[in-house]
């Protein structure tokens, strides 16, 4: 008997193979849209990754509303993916709903400011101790854009970053670490010069490499998220942060935090929840409630300083813009979705339930003596195929298992519940309830079942 990650292999690919088979008998429409979507969208698909998920073909959203979904075949499903954190707080908020239908008819887009930003601002400084801000359409851009600020503020060329990261389409950030040595990563399309010439790369939880890569004063930001989340999650260490901060400040270096998936951990990030203190902080996804936006903040001090760098530079392309950044519409989703829904009462009742489900995980691997465990950050939760969380990028990303993951989400996905593709991931929103995440436990414990 073949085992993997200790279970039964023989029986996990039978299982798969059947599971394949249920899904395509069920789904009719989702079968003839996706053979009509071949016709003219490469792979199929609007966007190439969407290609990825574990079923043989894709799943066709018809409505989507608080934490459930209906596909176009009529299966409603308890979506614990939300859009992998665009939709954490629900599909479709009542007050985000309501803010859009009101924008809907005073236009979207004007190059313009409106009152909006400025209550959006005096909020995030609430929220983020950060005083200054602004704003962008992705997260993505948002880090690119905060990268440019920390180079021209600096006058330094290096970014470091920690291996196994990943911050959005940043090309700066798309290097790991191959035997300890920085490679541009190799699925890159595109990609024509050595991104390693100006970013440097080391392991989370090693303050020895840190301060080996700081200390020539080259590095301009370090970009981080408080806890990785794209490898798997990896947690730091106690007094890694405070040591990690402290090394960036002796060595000239700005500390950029990005919260994009941490913001599970309250309303004001991991950084509010664990008192630390960057220089520039990014959020995107979820921060419009769904509608595309990103928002970056600065301290005081850099803040003056981005001032000055701009004003004493020529006049023309910043490289940092963009059209239809704060936009109308993007700003009254964000007014909205910030006084209503990010609130301190949603995140306590998050907190709640993911405690609910990761104790429901872990009893079910603790029963079944399977050698996986359960890492969690404020409402966002994520089971690992090793017996001890994973410490770095290196150890998180020996543990993954595209095979794996694809058997278990789509035996989840037939049963009406969604987790996040690529990796392991739950979110649980406002409108989840106990009962959905009992559900989830004990379709996570069937198929534990089923492959032992
Ligand atoms: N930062 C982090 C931590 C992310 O996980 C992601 C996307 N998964 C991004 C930034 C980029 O977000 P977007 O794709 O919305 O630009």
């Amino acid at each position: 008997m073949a085992t993997r990650h200790g279970i039964n292999w023989d029986k996990a690919l039978a299982l798969y193979a059947a599971e394949r088979d249920a899904f395509i008998g069920r789904m009719p429409r989702s079968r003839e849209l996706s053979a009509a979507a071949a016709n003219h969208l490469l792979f199929g698909v609007p966007l190439h990754w969407m290609d990825d998920w574990s079923t043989p073909f894709s799943l066709y959203v018809a409505a989507a509303q608080g934490a459930r979904f209906r596909d176009v075949d009529g299966h409603d499903y308890v979506d614990f993916c939300l859009g992998d954190t665009g939709a954490m707080f629900g599909h479709s908020p009542k007050p985000v709903a309501a803010a859009i239908a009101r924008q809907a008819e005073r236009g979207y887009t004007a190059m313009l400011p409106s009152e909006d930003g400025v209550w959006v601002a005096e909020e995030l400084a609430r929220r983020f101790g950060l005083p200054y801000w602004q704003f962008a359409l992705s997260a993505s851009d948002a880090n690119r854009f905060a990268i440019r600020w920390a180079r021209a503020i600096t006058g330094r060329s290096k970014v470091l970053i920690f291996n196994g990261c990943y911050h959005g389409t940043v090309d700066d950030v798309f290097v790991d670490l191959v035997d300890g040595r920085p490679q541009t990563r190799d699925s890159l399309l595109g990609q024509v010069y050595d991104i390693t010439q100006h970013t440097r790369s080391v392991e989370f939880n090693d303050l020895a490499a840190l301060e080996a890569a700081l200390q020539d004063g080259e590095v301009a930001c370090l970009l981080a998220e408080p806890a990785m989340t794209n490898i798997g999650m990896v947690l730091p260490q106690p007094g890694f942060w405070p040591a990690a901060q402290e090394l960036c400040k002796r060595y000239g270096t700005l500390l950029l935090i990005d919260e994009t998936h941490t913001i599970s951990s309250g309303p004001g990030g991991y950084t509010r929840a664990h008192g630390l203190e960057p220089d520039l902080l990014v959020v995107g996804k979820p921060v419009a409630g769904g509608v595309p936006c990103a928002v970056y903040g600065f301290s005081v001090e850099l803040a003056r300083q981005a001032e000055a760098v701009k004003r004493s530079a020529p006049p023309g392309h910043s490289g940092i813009g963009t059209t239809l950044t704060a936009n109308l519409l993007a700003m009254a989703a964000m007014r909205a979705n910030l006084a209503e829904v990010m609130t301190d009462d949603a995140y306590r009742y998050m907190f709640g339930l993911a405690e609910r489900l990761a104790e429901g995980l872990r009893r079910v691997i603790d029963a079944q003596r399977l050698p996986w465990c359960v890492t969690g950050i404020g409402a966002r939760t994520e089971f690992q195929f090793a017996a001890a969380p994973p410490r770095n990028g290196s150890e998180a990303e020996r543990i993954l298992d595209s095979e794996l993951e694809h058997i278990v989400h789509l035996f989840l996905l037939n049963r009406g519940l969604l987790i996040t593709p690529f990796h392991n991931m739950m979110l649980v929103c406002p409108d989840t309830t106990p009962a959905e995440v009992d559900r989830l436990v004990a379709a996570f414990a069937a198929f534990v079942a089923a492959v032992r």
